[in-house]
C-alpha cells in the first residue's frame, strides 16, 4: 500500500496542469511550513532564525524541467542575485541548484554557460553551490558536467542517490576530485532496471555509501530524516574516529525540527535545505510521496477555497 501511495504522488508530481493550479492558488498554504517564502527576500528572516539556532542552510529556488532558454537565463540571473544577497546579508548558507532549471534539457552550451556564471559569482563570494541530483535519465550528464566544473571551481558540490545501482561506481569515480558530497536515498520514481525497488536494499546501500564516502576521506553530508541512518552515522564516525568537521547532517526545512536542534546541540553540524519560490508543486508532491502523514496538514488545505 505504501508503495502504491508513493507511486501515485510521484506520478502526480509531473502533472503540469496541477502545477499551474498550485501556482495560481498561491503559496500561502505551504509558506513557512515546507517552504520559506515565495521569494528569497521573504526567506531571509527564516534563514537568519535557523542560523541563530546554530543551523546552517542551503537555499533552493524551486523550479525544474525548464524548457524555454529565456526562463533558464532568468533563473541564472536570480541565482546570481541570491548568492550576492547571501553574502551581503551575512547568512551561513550554501545554495542548491537543479540543472534542469538552468537549461540542462535545452542545450549543453546554455546550461554550461549559465552554470559558469553562477560558479564565477559563487567563487567570488565564497558560497558553495550544490548541484541537486534529479531523475536517473539526467544522472550521467549531471555527473559529467559536475566533473568538468569541479576541475575549475572548488565551490561546487553534488549529490549521489543510494537507490541507483550505478552509484557505487560513481562514488569511486568522484573520489579523486575530493568533492563535498551529499548522500541521499533518492526521491524520484525509477524503474527496477536502474534502481533498487525494495526499501530495505536502498537502506543497506545508503549505509554502505556513507561508510565508503567517509573512509575515502570525503566531506560527507548525510541528508536524511531517518533515525536509523542518523544513529548509524553517529556510531560509524565514532568507531572510525572521524571528526565532526568531516561530515554533516542535512534535513529539509520543516521536517524533524526538534531532531535538527538536538543534533546541533550534540555538536554535529546540521544544514537545513530551505526551498523558496512559487514553483513548489513538484517538490511538495515528492515530500508527500515520502511521508504523507508528515505534511497532511498542508494537503488538507490544498483543495480548499
Ligand atoms: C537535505 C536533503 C536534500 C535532498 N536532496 C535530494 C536530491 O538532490 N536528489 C534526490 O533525489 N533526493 C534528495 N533528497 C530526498 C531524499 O532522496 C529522500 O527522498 C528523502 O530524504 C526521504 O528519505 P529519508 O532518508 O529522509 O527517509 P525515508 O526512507 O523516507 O524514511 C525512513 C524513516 O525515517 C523516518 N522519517 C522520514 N521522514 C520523516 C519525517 N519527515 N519526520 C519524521 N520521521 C521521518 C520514518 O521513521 C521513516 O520510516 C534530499 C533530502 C534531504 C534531506
Amino acid at each position: 500500500m505504501e508503495a502504491v501511495t508513493r507511486n501515485i504522488f510521484l506520478y502526480l508530481s509531473k502533472s503540469s496542469i496541477l502545477n499551474t493550479l498550485a501556482q495560481k492558488r498561491g503559496s500561502s498554504l505551504v509558506s513557512g511550513k515546507i517552504i520559506a517564502g515565495t521569494d528569497f527576500r521573504q526567506s531571509i528572516p527564516v534563514i537568519r532564525e535557523l542560523n541563530q539556532k546554530g543551523l546552517s542552510t542551503t537555499v533552493d529556488h524551486l523550479g525544474e524541467f525548464v524548457s524555454k532558454p529565456e526562463t533558464a537565463i532568468q533563473r541564472t540571473k536570480e541565482a546570481i542575485q541570491t548568492i550576492e544577497m547571501i553574502r551581503k546579508e551575512n547568512l551561513v548558507s550554501h545554495m542548491s541548484v537543479k540543472m534542469t532549471s538552468l537549461g540542462l534539457d535545452i542545450s549543453d552550451d546554455l546550461v554550461i554557460s549559465n552554470m559558469i556564471k553562477i560558479l564565477e559569482t559563487a567563487e567570488e563570494h565564497d558560497v558553495m553551490i550544490t548541484i541537486d541530483m534529479e531523475d536517473e535519465t539526467r544522472c550521467g550528464k549531471t555527473l559529467d558536467l559536475f566533473k568538468q566544473f569541479k576541475s575549475q571551481y572548488s565551490c561546487v558540490s553534488t549529490v549521489l542517490q543510494a537507490y541507483l545501482y550505478r552509484t557505487e561506481q560513481d562514488l569511486k569515480d568522484l573520489r579523486p576530485l575530493d568533492p563535498f558530497l551529499r548522500l541521499v536515498k533518492g526521491a524520484y520514481k525509477e524503474p527496477p532496471s536502474v534502481a533498487f525497488p525494495d526499501k530495505k536494499d536502498v537502506d543497506a546501500q545508503y549505509k554502505k555509501l556513507i561508510e565508503q564516502s567517509l573512509t575515502y576521506g570525503l566531506y560527507t553530508a548525510v541528508a536524511t530524516h531517518d533515525d536509523q541512518m542518523i544513529e548509524y552515522t553517529k556510531e560509524l564516525t565514532e568507531r572510525l574516529n572521524i571528526p565532526k568537521d568531516r561530515f554533516e547532517f542535512q534535513m529539509l526545512f520543516g521536517m524533524r525540527n526538534q531532531t535538527q536542534l538536538e543534533l546541533a546541540k550534540q555538536g554535529y553540524h546540521v544544514r537545513v535545505y530551505v526551498p523558496y519560490g512559487r514553483d513548489w508543486y513538484g517538490y511538495f508532491m515528492r515530500r508527500l510521496a515520502e511521508r504523507p502523514a508528515n505534511i497532511s496538514f498542508a494537503f488538507k488545505g490544498l483543495f480548499k477555497k
